[in-house]
């Protein structure tokens, strides 16, 4: 972590850099006659000492030790930062104009930044801060830092006459938490902006749950919310930086949620993902494929091509058969040879079917979640020993459900769950109290 303060010897120096030249003359002067008066002899008269010396006098009255103290001192005192803060319609080019900082010294401050690029678009607000060399009274740029947000300064250092080298600083930032909370009157959209959220919060929010709710369609007058905004902040100074940390919708007996985790996205309140998902597998645990899924598969009897449509697993009778995904039971039926089998439609897209079951626990027309228990698989229909026949139908095809390009669960690690559960403890902590007080 590196820190923005500045040290106390600069913040001397800054003073320093703002008197204009002629009076630092004076400023000299003055300490080189007053350090030269301390030396002076007591027992000189005093109304020499009533006489102020000139420059070069008290300069030649000085002793030696004195002039060695003073060169020490002069060393300390070296002209400092001078900061600009940017404005509208500024470049680089103009601000060095104004700065008389030369052509050469851009080009070589362009140069050092062709990794970062962190100059080439200066937004009103953020600063500059020049600091010039202390040993001539051009404009010989020394380092140049960008400050492009509390949290976030980018520092150019010449090394020579033609070079600068760039350090990028990013500071430890932390959340605040502020949460909005109101009711649907109108659209999302208004509700939300009266609560106080901006266009920039609203589009996110609403993003976050497009696969859940469709927010022109399914809100409805009455419907609460809760968003939680958090704001970076570098102590007690805001970076500009928002992020939405939770999201829930109270919408006809049932409430959607969603919560921000540290890899940087969204989950429910069980921390499972908020994209459409499907279990890869049917089973809780994997087993041995007995039969892959082959299409070109050759009969063993026939010796003609007889697709296998589906994956067998080598399941014991009585594994529990689970629904790789949310949907609703289209077949439960007995077949010569499928054996005792279940279909489920999860969208007009996916389809899924759980063959030589030993008992089917749904029924037609019931609704099923994802890695709910459907049925118990078995060995019945025409089969040559215990297992399950798997299939994933995509767009009404067979397809490899072991290899399908289809939406997959992705759930927190079970490691990083008890953390995750605490910050919605948290979350839902702040948007109940808020509701409260909003009555
Ligand atoms: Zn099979």
């Amino acid at each position: 972590m590196t820190t923005l303060v500045t040290p106390m010897s600069q913040t001397l120096a800054t003073k320093w850099q703002l008197f204009p030249q002629p009076h630092k003359y004076i400023l000299i002067a003055c300490i080189v006659s007053l350090s030269a008066l301390a030396f002076w002899p007591s027992s000189r008269p005093s109304l020499e000492v009533m006489q102020a010396p000139t420059l070069e006098e008290t300069a030649q009255a000085s002793s030696a030790e004195t002039t060695a103290e003073l060169q020490t001192e002069a060393l300390v005192v070296e002209p400092l930062p001078v900061q600009y803060t940017i404005e509208q319609g500024d470049t680089l080019s103009t601000i060095f104009d104004q700065f008389r900082i030369s052509n050469s010294t851009m080009r070589a401050i362009l140069a050092s930044d062709e990794e970062l690029l962190a100059l080439d678009v200066l937004k009103p607000g953020q600063q500059l801060v020049f600091q010039f060399s202390a040993d001539d009274f051009s404009q010989t740029l020394e380092s140049m830092t960008l400050i492009k947000s509390p949290a976030h300064k980018v520092a150019y250092q010449r090394v020579d006459e033609k070079h600068f080298s760039f350090e990028e600083f990013i500071l430890d930032t932390e959340w605040l938490e502020s949460v909005y909370a109101g009711h649907i009157e109108g659209s999302f959209y208004v509700s939300a902006k009266r609560a106080g959220l901006n266009d920039d919060e609203i589009v996110r929010a609403t993003h976050i749950f497009q696969e859940q709710i469709n927010f022109a369609r399914d809100i409805r007058a009455g419907d609460r919310f809760e968003v939680v905004v958090g704001r970076e902040m570098v102590g007690d100074t805001a970076t500009g930086s928002t992020r939405i940390e939770g999201v829930r919708l109270h919408s006809r007996g049932k409430t959607i949620s969603a919560f921000l985790h540290e890899d940087g996205h969204f989950y429910n309140h069980k921390g499972e993902s908020l994209t459409p998902a499907f279990l890869r597998y049917p089973t809780a645990r994997q087993y041995r494929i007995s039969s892959p899924f082959n299409p070109r598969r050759l009969h063993p009897i026939t010796g003609r091509v007889s697709p296998h449509n589906g994956v067998d697993f080598a399941t014991p009778i009585g594994t529990p058969v689970l629904s790789t995904g949310d949907g609703i039971v289209t077949r439960v039926r007995n077949h010569p040879f499928a054996g005792i089998y279940v279909e489920i439609e999860h969208s007009t897209t996916f389809k899924t079917r759980y063959l030589h079951l030993n008992r089917a626990l749904v029924k037609p027309g019931q609704r099923v979640t994802r890695g709910q228990r459907i049925a118990l698989s078995g060995n019945t229909g025409r089969s040559t020993g215990p297992h399950l026949h798997f299939e994933l139908h995509v767009n009404n095809r067979p397809v490899n459900p072991l290899k399908a390009d289809i939406p997959m669960v992705s759930a927190i690690d079970k490691k990083a769950l008890p953390a995750f559960n605490d910050r919605v403890a948290m979350l839902e902590n702040l948007m109940v109290n808020h509701s409260t007080n909003d009555g």
